[in-house]
This record gives structure tokens, C-alpha cells and sequence, in this order.
């Protein structure tokens, strides 16, 4: 049997106005080269001005992993050649990061487990290359160089494919949640490194393969399930694992070599002179701390409390601020149990959410209406089915629910006296279904339940034709 080692390195955009070290604006979809200035472009005799919100927001995300902060952290030149890095070199950090020794707990088919972070560094973001533009030519963006992420190191922590994706997936509901990135991870702002190799249980780590920029949940998965196979086959065949840096191919659902691994000597790293050490006093990190928004896993246990939530519900619901603002503005008015509300919300709004490819943001239905719905379910006013279909209509038409329901004169049927008459007539009109049912064929209950939907244009309340059907059938 052999066990998986997975350490991922996560690069997280900055949400900031302006670069980290020049004043060019950092929006996504610009025209190319329109965003790029001198010091981007590394111009001779340009310096680099630190932008001090990157701090600010790094040490946010330290403070959201129970870290240490730096009260000192420096700047250093990672240097290598490529053509998307005019400078040659890319300030990053080495030594001193701002954010070191956290941890995060994730939750795996019920089971915590805490992984640690080794540490979380400011840098600056290359250029893109963009290839196969015109006559098999490439060219180069530099609007994307100087963006700031944050590089998240985590330690060796994960066993499996599933929790690489948990801590991920945890990571990117927590820089959300801040505010310091848009997590958008088909524009590039939330990517992973994944670090995988595999051993013996109780042996030292085997050789890693590092999987270079996966930009999806899914992807994530397959690479790693793709690595563990590789590496297996190597090591089960007598061969070793080469320490190397590989591409994931989607399409093709296989990893691929890129190049062999650089050590970090390879990269001659040095304090950048142009840098002053950054100081991080006490006070600046309280003053943070105080403005610090509500957590997802504060607020999950809070959704347990507050509105007795089942635990995979509350996770859910307080993963993204959109989704739980959602619920926690329909949960006001509702007058139904809580947990029915969120069940409602989570296989019918998101699921009309994903069937659209829309955000919860993006609803049509406001959360009221939501509540209103499944307020009526509750009060026995329309059924489920019934809720479901003003849902769609409301949801294409963005005509309110309570019109939809006057407009098609929806109700259910919920009075016992109104439906003791309808069950009177079936049972009238059907003498030998109801002697074969006193003889025992209790399976002809849901024939009865069938004619009187039928009689009712489906509007009966199940619930009380039910009790209506025992009592005379019955007699009880
Ligand atoms: P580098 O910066 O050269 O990629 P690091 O030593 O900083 O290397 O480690 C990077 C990542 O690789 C970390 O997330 C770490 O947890 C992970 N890692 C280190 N050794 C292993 C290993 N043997 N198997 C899996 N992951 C590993
Ligand atoms: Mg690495």
C-alpha cells in the first residue's frame, strides 16, 4: 500500500487598485500593453515603491490562519530569464515572509484534520506569452507583471486527492471572505502548485513531482489522482521518481514533464537593495485585527447555533459572503423551520444557480421571495411541486412570487372538510378497488391518492388526503 504526500503552493491575486511596486492599474481585460508602465517594464533607473494595501492584505490572510506575523519582512530578488520578466528578476520574498507558521482546519467526509502553513510571502506577478498569435509568432503582455499575490506554501500535510481540494478550496472561501482577491480562477487570480509524491506508511517522503499552475477544483483532483498512478507505476516497476516540474494537460487528463526542478539556489536569491525592510509594528496588526470580517468556519458554527443547521449545510452555506448573505437575509423572514428554508436553497436556488452557470449574486429570485415560498410550503398553502414550478416561472420571468401564484391560481387544497367530500366521491365510484383494498391490497392507497390528484388538478395536499383516505377507509 502506499501512502500520498501532497503540499500545495497556492498564488493568490491581490484585489489592490494599483501593482505592488508601481502605480499602474491592475484590471483584468485590458488592452495588451496598456497597463504596463516604465517600472514594469524595468527601465533603467526606475525604483520600485512599495504598495503598502499588499501588506495590509497579507497580513489579513496571516491573521484569518492563526500565523505569525513578521514584525520585520524583507523583499529579495528571485532571479531567472524568461521573456514575460523584463527585469530579469522577480521581487518576491525569501527570507522573511510576512505571514509564517499557520495552520487551517479542513473537513473530510466528516473527519477534521489540520494542515499546516509554512508560510505566506508577497511577490510580484510575471507577464503572459501569449503563443501561436499570427504565423506561429508569440508575443508578450507585460499589463499582468507587478500584479501582487500571495504565495501560500503549505507543509506536506495531505494524504489525499480529496483534501488537497478541501484546503483549497478552504483557502479560496477564505480570501474571498476578506475581500483580498476575487478568487477568479479562469482569469488566473486563485492557482496552484501541487507538490505530490508518494512513500510507505512510516517511511521519509519520497521524490515530488510539482505540477505547475492548475487553475480548477476539478483539475486539481484529476492531476493529483493522474501523479499518484505515475509515480506507482515508476516505483512498482523498479524505477525512481525524477524530481521534476510537470504541466496538467486537461484535455488529455495526464501530467506531463516540463522541466527538471530548479533548486532555490539555482535562483541566487538576494535582498533587493531597492527595498527598505519593511517594518510591522503591533498596532497596525490590532487595528486590523478589529476590522477582520466573520470567518466561514466562525460563522458555520454560528448557522449551527443560530438556526440548528445540519453540519454539511452550514459548511456550504458559509463558504462565500454572497451565498450566506443570501440565506441569512431569507432566514429574517422566514416562518418555517430554518433548516427547510436551506434545503430549499440549496438543491433549488443553487441548483437553478448552476444550471444557468450564474453566481448566487446573479439570482433572479430575491431571498425574500424564497422565504415567502417556503413559508407557504409550510403553512400548507402550495406544495412542494407547486413551490417549484413558481420558482422557474419567477426565476425566468422575474415576476414576484406572490403574482405568479394569484396569476395561475395556485393553492393546495389543505381543508380536511373539502377534501373528505372529493375522497367520498372516488371511493363512491371505485366499490371493488376499496373491497380489494379491505382484503389487503394496501398498494392500491396510492391508486386512491392518484384519482383524487387527478379530481383536484394535483392540488390536494397529500398530507391531509392521506389521513382523510385512513379514516374511511378505515374507519379510524
Ligand atoms: P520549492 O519552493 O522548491 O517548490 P519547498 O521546499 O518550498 O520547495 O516546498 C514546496 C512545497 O512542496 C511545499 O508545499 C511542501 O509542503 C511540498 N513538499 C515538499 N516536499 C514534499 C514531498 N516529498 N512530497 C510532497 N510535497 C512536498
Ligand atoms: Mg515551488
Amino acid at each position: 500500500m502506499w501512502e500520498t504526500v501532497i503540499g500545495l503552493e497556492i498564488h493568490v491575486q491581490l484585489a489592490t487598485n494599483s501593482k505592488l511596486f508601481s502605480s499602474s492599474p491592475t484590471n483584468f481585460g485590458a488592452e495588451q500593453n496598456t497597463q504596463a508602465s516604465v517600472i514594469d517594464l524595468a527601465m533603467p533607473g526606475v525604483l520600485p515603491v512599495l504598495n503598502r494595501k499588499a501588506i495590509d492584505m497579507a497580513i489579513m490572510f496571516g491573521l484569518s490562519v492563526d500565523a505569525k506575523i513578521a514584525d520585520k519582512s524583507i523583499f529579495a530578488r528571485k532571479n531567472y530569464f524568461y521573456p514575460d520578466l523584463p527585469k530579469g528578476y522577480q521581487i518576491s520574498q525569501y527570507e522573511h515572509p510576512v505571514v509564517h507558521d499557520g495552520k487551517l482546519s479542513i473537513n473530510v467526509d466528516g473527519n477534521e484534520k489540520i494542515i499546516g502553513i509554512t508560510r505566506a510571502h508577497l511577490e510580484e506577478d510575471a507577464g503572459k506569452s501569449i503563443h501561436d498569435l499570427f504565423d506561429g509568432k508569440s508575443a508578450i503582455d507585460l499589463n499582468r507583471a507587478g500584479t501582487p499575490l500571495i504565495e501560500i506554501v503549505s507543509e506536506p500535510d495531505m494524504r489525499s486527492s480529496k483534501e488537497a481540494v478541501a484546503y483549497l478550496k478552504k483557502i479560496h472561501s477564505i480570501v474571498r471572505c476578506l475581500g483580498i482577491s476575487d478568487g477568479n480562477m479562469e482569469e488566473g487570480s486563485f492557482r496552484c502548485d501541487a507538490n505530490i509524491s508518494i512513500r510507505k506508511p512510516g517511511e521519509e517522503f519520497g521524490t515530488r513531482a510539482e505540477i505547475k499552475n492548475i487553475n480548477s477544483f476539478k483539475f486539481v483532483e484529476s492531476a493529483i489522482n493522474y501523479e499518484v498512478e505515475r509515480q506507482q507505476d515508476i516505483l512498482e516497476s523498479g524505477g525512481i521518481v525524477e524530481q521534476e516540474t510537470r504541466l496538467f494537460d486537461p484535455k488529455k487528463n495526464e501530467t506531463r514533464p516540463m522541466r527538471s526542478k530548479e533548486e532555490a539556489n539555482d535562483y541566487r536569491y538576494f535582498p533587493d537593495p531597492d527595498l527598505l525592510p519593511v517594518s510591522i509594528t503591533e498596532d497596525e496588526i490590532s487595528v486590523i485585527k478589529q476590522y477582520l470580517p466573520e470567518l466561514p468556519d466562525v460563522k458555520r458554527e454560528r448557522f449551527i447555533k443560530e438556526y440548528t443547521l445540519k453540519n454539511d449545510d452550514a459548511e456550504i452555506l458559509s463558504s462565500s459572503s454572497e451565498l450566506s448573505d443570501y440565506f441569512e437575509q431569507a432566514a429574517k423572514t422566514s416562518t418555517s423551520e430554518i433548516q427547510l428554508l436551506a434545503n430549499f436553497i440549496l438543491s433549488e436556488v443553487i441548483g437553478l444557480c448552476n444550471k444557468n452557470n450564474l453566481d448566487i449574486s446573479q439570482a433572479t429570485v430575491s431571498p425574500e421571495d424564497i422565504a415567502k415560498l417556503n413559508n407557504y410550503i409550510g403553512d400548507g398553502k402550495i406544495s412542494m411541486k407547486q413551490a417549484k414550478e413558481v420558482l422557474s416561472e419567477s426565476w425566468e420571468s422575474s415576476v414576484s412570487v406572490d403574482q405568479i401564484i394569484k396569476k395561475n391560481n395556485i393553492e393546495q387544497i389543505s381543508n380536511p372538510d373539502l377534501l373528505t367530500n372529493v375522497v367520498k366521491k372516488i371511493l363512491e365510484i371505485h366499490p371493488k378497488e376499496v373491497q380489494d383494498y379491505k382484503n389487503g391490497k394496501e398498494k392500491l392507497m396510492s391508486f386512491f391518492v392518484g384519482q383524487i390528484m387527478k379530481e383536484t388538478h394535483g392540488k390536494a395536499n397529500p398530507k391531509i388526503i392521506n389521513q382523510v383516505l385512513i379514516k374511511l377507509l378505515k374507519g379510524v
